[in-house]
């Protein structure tokens, strides 16, 4: 069985992106979630950038000395030893180091021949490997970068000391068959020297499928985020391509190292760092991912929970199935969902309850548990009932 290595770069693509900068703590807190979660990479930060990331890369590296902590700079001598220092205490730490690959990135931001960035992908390469083993070289816009070049610069890095070649699709512009047959390529040419990895951009809204296709042909590192968030449209999301591989292991034969049931808890951690979380119908964690609300849906999965349902949401992590109560809803259904929710009414105090649930409905095509949440505490803010559990 192949083992899928899961590269998480929340804290760094993901970080740098509109509303989601963290704090020092935040970050922390995020690496704690991320490590328990059964990550096998961790990337903390980029430590040219700013004093905050070289921060954020030198305390996750102490405070979490055994993770594999990766730190990200551009093929330069300056950020390479920026780099270096954020890891030092760090037990196994990689470098990852990029530049630009495709004629448009070479001709109009770095004004560079294909020799010239040749040349410093390799430079950098090999000072990266006179601090760490493990060095990771990615070639940025590698999906629109002409494929004998792309050949030429992988072998090169890897001739240096590369272990890892990350072949982005860095402006999410790629297809899955297209993304397959480049991974293919790569992947045929390097062998077992080094490991070929995938890190799409969501631009077209492939970013997940773009990432199985290349496992498929042979990729076995996924860059990915939590909630999927980075630049622009975002990253491969992590809990996605995590349950692809789970839930449909008859067609991607393919094992991960990620505690599934943590999946919901570090999106919910996520959402509480960053300015939003995920929109309700992302899929596996957002607040509708297990919700039913048409009848007849509703019906079947009383009935037989796999009518409707794919996955067991607890092996997710998510609390409780999320039904989405309605006007067509019952006194017995919203009883039973106050108590999943933490309460404990009296007959009395779920008429009152019910009746103001009804009203509510009446007007909404579904009921939150939220708002349930909420209609409870305003019930018990008249001063008539007492809130028995948060
Ligand atoms: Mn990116």
């Amino acid at each position: 069985m192949s083992r899928i290595y899961i590269f998480d770069t929340t804290l760094r693509d993901g970080e740098q992106s509109p509303g989601c900068s963290m704090t020092k703590s935040e970050k922390l807190r995020m690496a704690g979630r991320l490590v328990d979660l059964g990550v096998d990479l961790l990337e903390a930060g980029f430590p040219i950038a700013s004093e905050g990331d070289f921060d954020a890369v030198d305390t996750i590296s102490r405070h979490f000395p055994w993770a594999q902590i990766v730190a990200l700079a551009r093929a330069c001598t300056l950020d390479v030893e920026r780099a270096a220092r954020a890891l030092t205490h760090a037990r196994r730490p990689r470098i990852h180091t990029f530049i630009a690959t495709s004629e448009i990135h070479l001709k109009y931001k770095l004004r560079k021949t294909r020799q010239q960035v040749l040349d410093d992908a390799v430079a950098a390469v090999e000072l990266a490997r006179s601090y760490t083993d493990d060095v990771e070289f990615s070639a940025e816009d590698a999906t629109r970068t002409d494929l004998d070049y792309l050949k030429q610069v992988s072998q090169a890095v890897v001739e240096a000391g590369a272990r890892t070649v990350n072949l982005p699709d860095t402006v999410g512009y790629s297809v899955p068959d297209e993304y397959a047959a480049l991974i293919r390529e790569i992947v045929k040419l390097l062998g077992d020297r080094a490991v070929v990895s995938v890190h799409c951009h969501d631009d077209l809204g492939l970013a997940v499928a773009n990432s199985l296709a290349a496992v498929t042909a042979g990729a076995r590192q996924v860059e990915c985020t939590i909630n999927g968030i980075g630049e622009r449209a975002g990253n491969a999301a992590l809990e996605e391509v995590v349950m692809a591989i789970k839930t449909r292991h008859d067609k991607l034969p393919f094992e991960t190292a990620i505690q599934t049931e943590k999946l919901y808890g570090a999106s919910q951690a996520l959402a509480q760092c960053i300015s939003f979380g995920p929109q309700p119908n992302k899929a596996i964690v957002g607040d509708n991912a297990f919700a039913h609300l048409a009848g007849i849906h509703q019906d079947g999965f009383l009935k037989e929970k796999t009518t409707y349902e794919i996955m067991d949401p607890h092996t997710v992590g998510v609390p409780e199935t999320k039904l989405v109560l309605g006007k067509h809803s019952g006194r017995h259904a919203l009883k039973k969902r106050t108590e999943d929710l933490g309460f404990d009414l009296s007959p009395d105090e779920l008429n009152e309850l019910y009746r103001e649930f009804t009203r509510l409905a009446d007007n909404k095509k579904g009921v939150r548990n939220e708002e349930i949440s909420a209609l409870v505490r305003e019930v018990i803010g008249k001063g008539v009932f007492a809130e028995t559990a948060g």
